[in-house]
């Protein structure tokens, strides 16, 4: 699957811009294509702000990834919302991911601190450091969304710093990804396996369109 720059533009999201995105927006955008999507409220956070998760497709691969957890890091919360546009299309590409998986997606894991554009929540606890204690309600969340969906893969999406190399090159790294170790031996266990096979699938069809210069 590939799509081209003309296909990117059409499916883009053009009301949210910019690094600050906030919950407001992505109630406007989700209430934009109520339609097409399963909305739900999975609770709330430290402020009281809603934590929405939208969901899409009927196959048996099931595929949840939230994006925001750091407040201030949205450029994959943007992405999101693009690929919601993109599966809503009728590209035969979009149908056959819908086929075959059931999204669910929750574009802000951190609304508190998205409105303030911060890494951390309202407590100032960095949520991606919480997920074994869950001390705080937005890591409850995550994790009760995860046990009711019980996803086959899970996509903790985030922004990264512009100091990253490809290696030992001399290239910034546009986009990473991440298949971290459950032990300070760094095994591959069979589920970091997979993801590993995974991510070289997803360069593989990046590849053929990130130029290269
Ligand atoms: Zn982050």
């Amino acid at each position: 699957m590939s799509i081209s720059q003309s296909e990117y533009r059409s499916i883009k999201e053009k009301s949210v811009s910019g690094r600050y995105v906030i919950n407001e927006q992505i109630l406007e955008f989700l209430e934009k294509n109520e339609e097409q999507l399963l909305i739900k409220t999975v609770g709330r956070s430290v402020q009281n702000r809603e934590i929405k998760s939208l969901q899409l497709g009927k196959g048996p691969n099931k595929i949840l990834m939230w994006s925001q957890m750091h407040g201030n890091e949205s450029t994959t919360t943007k992405a999101a919302l693009d690929f919601v546009n993109f599966l809503i299309t009728d590209s035969a590409s979009a149908q056959l991911i819908l086929k075959q998986c059931t999204l669910l997606i929750i574009p802000i894991l951190n609304p508190d601190g998205a409105a303030v554009y911060t890494r951390i929540n309202a407590n100032e606890i960095d949520l991606n450091r919480d997920a074994q204690n869950r001390t705080q309600p937005e890591s409850v969340v995550l994790r009760n969304v995860f046990n009711g969906f019980k996803p086959d893969y899970c996509f903790n999406l985030h922004d990264q710093r512009t100091i990253f190399n490809v290696g030992r090159t001399s290239k910034p790294a546009t986009v990473s990804f991440l298949a971290p170790a459950h032990d300070p031996e760094r095994s591959i266990s069979k589920t970091r396996g997979i993801s590993m096979q995974l991510i070289v699938a997803m360069n593989q069809v990046l590849q053929e369109m990130i130029e290269v210069k």
